[in-house]
């Protein structure tokens, strides 16, 4: 909590609206992904059936970060915490397969043919986009303004303790 607590409520906040117009995938959809990544990271391979915890729903293109089950594949908590990031899945790939190129163009393969599977999803409508802009910054600026309203009251009905 302390000092981080106004800007993660405001992440918060932000991405529950987003996902108002672009909703998680289902449970049902996450079983199949295992399912079609057979239990292991898509980037690196490592297996993941015995290590649910070291399991993540990373999104394969993280600039436009679109919660659709197209956009996620299976990876471990090193690729998809500390490595990937906001990298290109493809140059990310390729420095995880370094000089095979046979097992760059297997994996690069399974993510492809995922993304078919899914289906395309249609872009997020310009103007909903816009819509949801607006209202995360409606919705922050509201919260900021109570948050520091209430936090001026602290002060008057919290005085300092007197000095005994
Ligand atoms: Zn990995």
């Amino acid at each position: 909590m302390g000092n981080h607590s106004l800007p993660q409520a405001k992440n918060f906040i932000e991405r529950t609206l987003r996902k108002a117009v672009d909703p998680d995938p289902s449970r049902s959809q996450i079983d199949e992904m295992k399912l079609h990544f057979k239990w292991s990271c898509a980037y690196c391979g490592r297996d993941l059936k015995t290590a649910e915890r070291k399991s993540h729903v990373d999104h394969l293109d993280a600039v436009g970060h679109r919660n659709h089950i197209s956009n996620r594949v299976l990876s471990c908590d090193i690729c998809n915490g500390d490595e990937k990031r906001e990298q290109n899945w493809e140059q990310f790939l390729g420095m995880k397969c370094g000089s095979d190129a046979d097992l760059r163009r297997e994996r690069s393969q399974r993510i492809i043919d995922w993304q078919v599977k899914c289906g395309n999803p249609q872009a997020i409508d310009k103007e909903v986009a816009e819509q949801v802009k607006q209202s995360v910054y409606d919705c922050c600026a509201m919260f900021e303004e109570h948050y520091k309203r209430l936090r001026s009251m602290r002060k008057i009905s919290n005085p300092e303790t007197p000095k005994l």
